[in-house]
Order: structure tokens, then C-alpha cells, then sequence
């Protein structure tokens, strides 16, 4: 094994977004994103850091730090000091976990050997790099993007962002459990939700759509009220089997 890692922190926590949240998970999160949304809540992400943090105990809130790169074998250090085989989740997060897909892969094989489940969260536009790590990955969670988020190489324009979404989702949906999220604020419409809504069933009419309101962080002040998110769950659910309205949840327990 000789995978190096640019790595944030790893720390151990309940999962606070999607249909899995509340489950015990190991959170491996790494450094290095290419897009810049809008309401991204962790851009201490965005570029690869120096030291990464380890948390030192399973909700100690207390970590060491650690230079970066770091290695397979201190990754595995770090999720044995967290039990990570007796949690139901490890989920790698970003950043864009898929800008270094070696190291999701040398990640996934650790997991494959306990009986946690393997979840990958990502901004499901990377398609080859899934291609090279879905074998080894148990749960994709894709947010759903568009250009107001950011630009994508070899994606521009909505039609361009909509289609690698779902080339993504079919590699995902062949190969593993994926469902996907969209980050509702404000500004989305109800046309942008029926359209990622018929984008989705065009790939499987059951693969689990969450709506998630936006967290107010940084220059995000406010967040959707019933009167917007109702309907828009209304509408997504005439073309989708599993809509489902799910608001983060980690802030409750002290999580970022
Ligand atoms: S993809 Fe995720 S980490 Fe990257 S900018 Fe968007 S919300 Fe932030």
C-alpha cells in the first residue's frame, strides 16, 4: 500500500444529511475541490491543507494534528483509534473526495474489511474517477450541481452539468446503492427541481431524491421556509418514487 492522502480531519460522529442520518459514522475528510458553490459550508476544503486534524477519541471534540501528505498506513492508525469497524458508516467527504481517487480506493479496501458500509459523498460530475474507485464503494451519495454553483471542466452550461449528473448516476445505480441531494435555497425554482427530478428517473424512477434546505453558514443568512419547500417536494414526488425533505442535522450535536 502506498496511497498518499491530502487529508483534512478525521473524526467520528452521527451522520447529519440524507436518508442514513443519525447512523454512527467515520467521517475521512479530504482536501481539494473544484467547484465553488455558493452555499458550500466547508471552504476550508477547497485547496489541499498542510497538517491535518485527527480527532482523539470517539466525541472528545479534542485533536491532534499531522502533516500531510499522509499515508495509507497512518489513515489506518487514525480510523483504529476511531473504531471505525464498529460503525455503521465510513464516509469519505471533501472537498471533492474523487480528485484523488487513489486515495478513495486505498479508503474502500480498509472499509471492505470490517463490516461498516463504505459511503462516498461527492458533487457527481467526476465521472472517470468514479469509474475507477465504484467497485469498491458501498453507498454514493451525489449532490446535484448546476453551472450557479460553480464551473466544471467539460461541463459549462445546465444541459452540459445535467448530463455528466447523470452519466454519473448510471455508473453509480450499475454499480452500487446511490441516492442523490439537492441543496435548496431561496433562489431555487420549481422548474429546477422538476427538471433534476425527470433527469433522475430517466436513469431509475427509485433512486431516493432529498431535498435539503440550505444551513445558513457564512453568507448564506436564511434558509427556505414551508411555504417554498411543501410544493417543491410536491412536485418532485409526480415523477419520482422516494422524495424525501431532510434538513442537516449534525449542528444539533456540535459537528461542522
Ligand atoms: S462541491 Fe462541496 S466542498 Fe466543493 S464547493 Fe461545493 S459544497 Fe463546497
Amino acid at each position: 500500500m502506498s496511497a498518499r492522502l491530502d487529508l483534512i480531519e478525521v473524526f467520528a460522529s452521527a451522520q447529519g444529511e440524507g436518508p442514513y442520518v443519525g447512523a454512527s459514522t467515520v467521517f475521512v475528510r479530504l482536501g481539494g475541490c473544484d467547484l465553488r458553490c455558493s452555499y458550500c459550508d466547508s471552504p476550508g476544503t477547497w485547496l489541499p491543507a498542510k497538517r491535518w486534524r485527527l480527532e482523539t477519541a470517539v466525541g472528545s471534540g479534542e485533536f491532534e494534528t499531522f502533516d500531510n501528505p499522509a499515508s495509507i498506513e497512518e489513515l489506518e492508525a487514525a480510523l483504529k483509534r476511531l473504531d471505525f469497524a464498529r460503525q455503521r458508516f465510513v464516509s469519505v467527504t471533501g472537498g471533492e473526495p474523487l480528485l484523488q481517487p487513489h486515495a478513495v480506493r486505498a479508503l474502500g479496501e480498509l472499509v471492505a474489511a470490517t463490516p461498516a458500509r463504505f459511503l462516498l459523498e461527492t458533487h457527481g460530475l467526476a465521472v472517470e474517477a468514479l469509474e475507477e474507485v465504484i467497485d469498491c464503494v458501498d453507498v454514493v451519495s451525489m449532490d446535484w450541481k448546476s453551472p450557479r454553483d460553480a464551473r466544471y471542466a467539460g461541463a459549462g452550461n445546465e444541459a452540459e452539468f445535467a448530463s455528466q449528473h447523470k452519466r454519473f448516476l448510471e455508473i453509480a445505480k450499475a454499480n452500487s446503492e446511490v441516492y442523490v441531494k439537492l441543496v435548496v435555497t431561496e433562489e431555487t425554482t420549481a422548474d429546477e427541481v422538476v427538471g433534476v427530478a425527470r433527469a433522475i428517473a430517466e436513469v431509475d424512477p427509485t433512486i431516493p431524491f432529498v431535498l435539503q434546505p440550505v444551513t445558513p453558514f457564512a453568507k448564506v443568512r436564511t434558509s427556505p421556509g414551508p411555504e417554498q419547500l411543501l410544493p417543491l417536494l410536491q412536485r418532485a414526488q409526480e415523477h419520482l418514487a422516494d422524495v424525501r425533505l431532510i434538513p442537516q442535522t449534525h449542528r444539533a450535536y456540535g459537528a461542522l
